[in-house]
């Protein structure tokens, strides 16, 4: 076997809010030495673009009475009566999961958030304050209750830091720019990873007792996205290739408000704080959509209605793909306090000022419901009749636990980070300290992946990374986007197929080993086109449709036959073989009903 190899006794893929939480409460709980790894600079994981909020049910503020759903919030004053319950947000995130959310743990979710914010109040967290200190919050598409817990529109950004130094003074090792290329799972044990060191090319088998994964989504499969580049899957992918199963992968979220073109988000928030979305008449178009929760229904809803909007001829833009998030009503000192970055980002790429003009929008790739499927405590399962894998451990958008079931709403995904971030790192602490052993690795993976760059820098072949990767993104906007039929699915299947045929002729231009940022985005190419065959066939079997997944050729949910998760296995032919696992529900409390906003 190659001789590069590192040991700890817990090794995290991942430093955005899962990753860094379960590193950090693993290390706070007695393990002594956890490491993380992460392929870019850890204050740059996609957590930290996160601008909207964090969802707590804390009862700090509520809507002005008389003023209507969309009205002024105040705080509540001490003494007087909540606005908001533990019921309420659990039926919110239900409701917004198409009934496919696993109630048991959207339970989980909802009742650790109060304390997980507090967590990270006592930890130093910034957070925008009302009139009397308390935590400000805000209303969020699809809640009922103003239960937002924010920082102006840099949530995200002010939580990872306040974690990222928790981790760093639990004395948490950090691995900045490792790019993790394989998992090792022999006979259902997790025993480590395999990774490149970024800055010297090196590459090396970090083993562990535990491993756990915290890697994000796979908004890179489409064309126009708010995720940051590195949002590849590479964590789904590299799962599913070491035999775990991968759940849901068809339920792709579509943020309403993406900057025109460029797919940047525009926060819920600025929706949120006020603002409208109008067509190229001028109407408030959602009052067709849902008469009720107008612009704060939940983003599939919204989603659909302006590729409605768009396809009907009532789109703005000189190509009509557009419309307009208008938010001059709420004026230059609300923007300034509640809603900077956005402004910013607006004039940067759209030169245009929100306080004086609308913003062009349109739908962008925003988050993955589907994911690795776990416990409630980030254990990963082996199977639908939850067996597990030993020592193999996911939290956050990588995972599906699950609590967005087809669709999730904004603000519970920071939250879920966060709370099955830190339920994992206590799994693991409990795992490490029960006398998990760190197993030998039999076959020899640092050969293996060696041999797999050597492959790719030997490789002569016509075909360049940047255009596979266009090909795929455009067939997956086109055809496993918004709206999607199976004549398209069909046709996206084959692409895919005919893409992975291609890169096995793909030619690696840059063959140094210093930061060769070639190498690694045709590494991540292949996890690409590997779980986005995942999403297609997924969504090609689920002839209903339900939350973000839109059939136009079975347009109804159906319950009797599709009330379950997909599961995907890779299959001895290297396709995904499907199988089906029940949802948890609590049948007495929140049985399914249609779902109207
Ligand atoms: C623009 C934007 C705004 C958002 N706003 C909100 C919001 O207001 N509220 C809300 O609840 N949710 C929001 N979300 C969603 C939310 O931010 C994410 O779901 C959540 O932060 C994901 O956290 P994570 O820890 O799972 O992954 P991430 O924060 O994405 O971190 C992934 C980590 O994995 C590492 N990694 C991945 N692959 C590899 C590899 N091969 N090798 C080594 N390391 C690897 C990366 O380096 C990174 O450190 C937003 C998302 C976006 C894109």
């Amino acid at each position: 076997m190659t001789n590069d190899v590192i040991i700890h006794d817990v090794v995290v893929v991942g430093a955005g809010l899962a990753g860094t939480w379960a590193a950090m409460t693993a290390a706070e709980n007695g393990v002594k030495d956890v490491a993380i790894l992460s392929k870019i600079h850890p204050l740059r994981s996609h957590s930290g673009a996160a601008q909207g909020g964090i969802a707590a049910v804390l009862n700090n503020v509520r809507p002005v009475a008389g003023t209507g759903p969309r009205g002024p919030l105040e705080q509540i004053p001490p003494g007087e009566d909540p606005v908001d319950s533990f019921d309420l947000h659990m039926f919110d995130t239900i409701k917004g999961s198409d009934w496919l959310g696993d109630q048991d743990a959207i339970e989980i979710l909802v009742k650790d958030a109060p304390d997980v914010v507090v967590q990270y109040e006592h930890m130093g967290c910034v957070f925008s304050r009302t009139p009397d200190g308390r935590i400000a919050q805000r209303r969020f598409g699809g809640h009922s209750a103003p239960r937002a817990n924010f920082s102006a529109d840099r949530t995200g950004l002010v939580l990872l830091h306040t974690i990222h130094e928790q981790a760093l003074y639990h004395n948490v090792k950090f691995y900045s720019e490792w790019y993790v290329m394989d998992l090792i799972i022999e006979d259902n044990i997790a025993r480590g990873v395999v990774a490149i060191n970024v800055l010297t090319g090196k590459i090396q088998m970090i083993r562990a007792k535990a491993v756990m994964f915290g890697t994000g989504g796979y908004g890179q499969a489409y064309k126009v996205t708010s995720n940051a580049y590195a949002n590849t899957g590479d964590g789904v992918a590299m799962a599913y290739d070491a035999g775990a199963p991968l759940m849901d992968m068809e339920f792709v979220q579509f943020h309403p408000t993406g900057l025109y073109r460029h797919g940047f988000l525009m926060t819920e928030a600025c929706r949120g704080e006020g603002g409208y979305l109008i067509n190229k008449d001028g109407d408030r178009f959602m009052s067709k959509y849902a008469p009720e929760k107008m612009e704060l229904a939940p983003r599939d809803l919204v989603s659909r209605s302006e590729q409605t909007e768009i396809n009907e001829g009532r789109g703005v833009m000189e190509d009509g793909q557009g419309l307009f998030l208008d938010m001059r009503h709420l004026g230059r000192e609300k923007i300034m306090e509640r809603l900077p970055e956005v402004r910013d980002l607006a004039i940067a790429f759209a030169h245009v000022d929100a306080i004086d003009e609308p913003v062009p929008i349109q739908p962008t790739a925003h988050y993955s419901m589907g994911g690795i499927p776990t416990t409630a405590d980030g254990e990963v399962l082996a199977n639908a009749k939850g067996d597990l894998v030993t020592g193999f451990f996911a939290a956050g958008e990588v995972a599906c636990v699950s609590v967005h079931g087809a669709n999730r709403l904004g603000t519970n995904s920071l939250l879920e980070a966060s709370v099955f971030g830190r339920r994992a790192g206590h799994a693991i602490a409990d795992f490490v300290k029960g006398g998990a052993k760190l197993y030998p690795v039999t076959s020899d993976p640092v050969k293996r992946n060696h041999q797999q760059v050597q492959q790719l820098f030997d490789n002569d072949g016509p075909e360049l990374v940047e255009d596979i990767v266009q090909e795929l993104k455009t067939t997956m906007t086109n055809k496993a986007g918004i709206y999607r039929n199976e004549e398209d699915l069909k046709s996206a299947l084959d692409t895919i197929h005919r893409l992975q045929q291609r890169f096995k002729n793909i030619r690696v231009m840059d063959k140094s080993s210093r930061f060769n940022t070639n190498l690694s985005m045709t590494l991540e190419a292949k996890h690409l086109l590997t779980f986005s065959e995942v999403i297609v066939q997924g969504a090609l079997n689920r002839t209903e449709s339900r939350g973000a997944h839109s059939r136009t050729d079975h347009p109804k949910r159906d319950d009797e036959s599709w009330l379950k998760h997909t599961m995907a296995h890779k299959g001895e032919d290297g396709r995904p073989q499907l199988s089906y696992k029940d949802v948890t529900l609590y049948w007495d409390r929140f049985p399914p009903q249609e779902r109207k906003y």
